[in-house]
């Protein structure tokens, strides 16, 4: 027998028609690249995402299409979220950090139909679009005004000009609820970067649990600042849950650093910030040097890497914030587990809250999880035992885009890559990588595409590339090569290889000579063996 309830498709354009409806005056903040803040409202938000629709239909973009962006958190970028996904095109948030060379491999793999950016990136456009036959119209995300006469980026539009004449109403089609609705790659895998393509039910479905209370705890008496980028997996997914619960958003921008941070967290008086260690690091270190406290902030989700104890501890105990430590990937849309106290951990002494605190966290409803041994025997929930962290959740990738990589899944459960502990009363402690990818400042770097430069360069036999633990990034490349007999390659020579054949920040800290890499019985590099040879090694300076 079935259910007598109404069947309604969960749909990305339901979220702005209610934010709309019942938040319309709720405060939209921007700091525009252009340096000023700019104020808008759910209301003024829901009309041009709709104008949004309308000018894509102009440019007669079929459903299905991917729309790129190329952008930092802004109101714009936000239109463009329920624009696109609401009218039934796929968006797809390009990350601007990655070299072109990789920037335009994605969007090529994707096949993009249209690509919009925000002006800071021009010189990546300029770079790339002769590479990207797919798109066939670029939308610089500025007023008419702002566009630079010779660009040379033929089919080129301002996002004003491109929205202004398109009417406010709009119908948006009823989508199928498993209707692609976004697309984000991850470098986080072995080989080419890998999309993970979210629907508009799983984009729901998430968003609800992200402003659970144990998760977010999201209220339409929040002010919610994301530094993590719009670009990252849509923001952690608050986007959604903000046009959900009716709350204040604040984007930074590009303006990452502390000061820049601190003014917006005050001004617009925000309750809950999101991003990872790195940036907060940099909100820390303005605060203590000016002396400054927090006036609003309440909360602050950080996730993306672990997060020190001593960052946790100095929210908690010098500024009376709470820290939310998550854990979640791309792969998940991405949260999978937030470390929030039960009310039996109350009554505990600080010191062995802190204990918890430090974890990433409990499963949110909707995700499960389990550890497992080498031969995927479950491990128990002692605290102790350790094993590969399997998920599965209607928030979790089946398999990636192009069926890329074949069926990620083991019986039915996602690998993470990483290595976890659980404890009796279910708290995740990530001890340990699985995966052979490094992650600085929250973004991937390819320990292959390290280990290949320096293979191409002559006068290198062997290469491999692994992660030091680094105090701000967390983690920093270095690479372990082996010379050709009779070369004399030298640190600085090998380190100017790398320049302009990936992203700055992706160029190993240091190379380290050795006379002979540590092998398995398959010939692959042992790089666990490597780690441990290298235990005493420290990071220049
Ligand atoms: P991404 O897909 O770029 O979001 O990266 C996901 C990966 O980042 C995870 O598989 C972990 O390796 C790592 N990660 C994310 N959050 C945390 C955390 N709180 N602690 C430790 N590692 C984390």
């Amino acid at each position: 027998m079935l259910g007598l309830m109404q069947s309604q498709n969960l749909s990305i354009a339901s979220l702005i028609d209610f934010a709309e409806k019942h938040h319309a005056d709720t405060e939209i903040i921007s700091r525009r690249v252009e340096g000023d803040i700019h104020r808008s409202d759910w209301a003024t938000i829901a009309k041009r995402s709709r104008q949004v629709a309308n000018a894509i239909d102009g440019w007669k973009v079929a459903q299905g299409e991917r729309i790129a962006t190329l952008a930092w958190n802004g109101y714009r970028h936000l239109e463009i979220y329920f624009g696109v996904s609401g009218s039934g095109r796929v968006l797809h948030t390009l990350n601007p950090r990655l070299h072109p060379e990789q920037i335009a491999w994605i969007v090529n793999h994707a096949e993009d139909h249209v690509l919009c950016f925000d002006m800071t990136f021009l010189p990546i456009v300029q770079n790339i679009h002769v590479h990207c036959p797919t798109v066939k119209h670029w939308v610089a995300l500025c007023d008419a005004d702002k566009l630079p006469a010779d660009t040379g980026i033929p089919n080129l539009v301002s996002y004003e000009s491109w929205i202004q004449s398109q009417p406010p109403t709009y119908a948006w089609p009823d989508l199928d609820e498993n209707t692609a609705s976004c697309m984000c790659y991850t470098s986080g895998t072995t080989g080419n970067p890998k999309a993970a393509l979210y629907s508009h039910r799983s984009t729901l479905l998430h968003a609800y649990a992200c402003a659970l209370p144990d998760v977010m705890c999201l209220s339409a008496r929040d002010s919610v600042l994301p530094v993590v980028p719009m670009f990252h997996v849509n923001a952690w997914g608050i986007p959604y849950s903000a046009a959900m619960v009716g709350c204040k958003l604040v984007f930074p921008g590009a303006a990452l650093d502390g000061k820049s941070v601190y003014e917006l967290l005050e001004s617009e008086q925000v309750t809950l910030a999101a991003g990872v260690p790195t940036v907060w690091q940099m909100l820390l270190g303005h605060l203590k040097a000016g002396n400054l406290r927090f006036n609003h902030l309440k909360r602050t989700v950080i996730g993306g890497s672990a997060c020190p104890p001593a960052m946790i501890q100095a929210f908690n105990d010098d500024y009376n914030v709470e820290v939310l430590h998550a854990w979640g990937m791309t792969e998940l849309s991405p949260l999978g587990t937030l470390c929030t106290l039960k009310n039996k951990h109350l009554a505990l002494p600080q010191d062995e809250q802190m204990k918890i605190r430090l974890k990433q966290g409990r499963a949110i409803y909707g995700i499960d999880f389990k550890i497992v041994d080498d031969q995927g025997v479950e491990q128990p929930h002692d605290g102790k035992a350790y094993g590969d962290l399997l998920v599965k959740g209607p928030w979790v990738v089946r398999e990636y885009y192009k069926q890329e990589g074949g069926s990620p899944l083991v019986d039915g459960w996602f690998p993470t890559g990483d290595v976890a502990t659980v404890d009796p009363e279910g708290f995740m402690q990530i001890t340990d990588r699985s995966k052979d990818v490094i992650k600085s400042g929250g973004e991937w770097i390819s320990s292959i595409d390290v280990e290949n430069i320096a293979m191409a360069h002559p006068e290198v036999a062997m290469a491999a590339c692994i992660g030091m633990a680094h105090p701000k990034w967390d983690e920093r490349p270095i690479v372990v090569v082996v010379k050709r007999p009779d070369t004399a390659l030298a640190r600085e020579d090998l380190l100017k290889f790398y320049e302009g054949k990936i992203a700055k920040w992706q160029i190993p800290d240091d190379v380290v000579f050795v006379d002979a890499i540590p092998l398995g019985a398959t010939g692959k590099m042992l790089k666990t063996r490597l780690r441990e040879q290298l235990a005493d090694y420290k990071l220049p300076a």
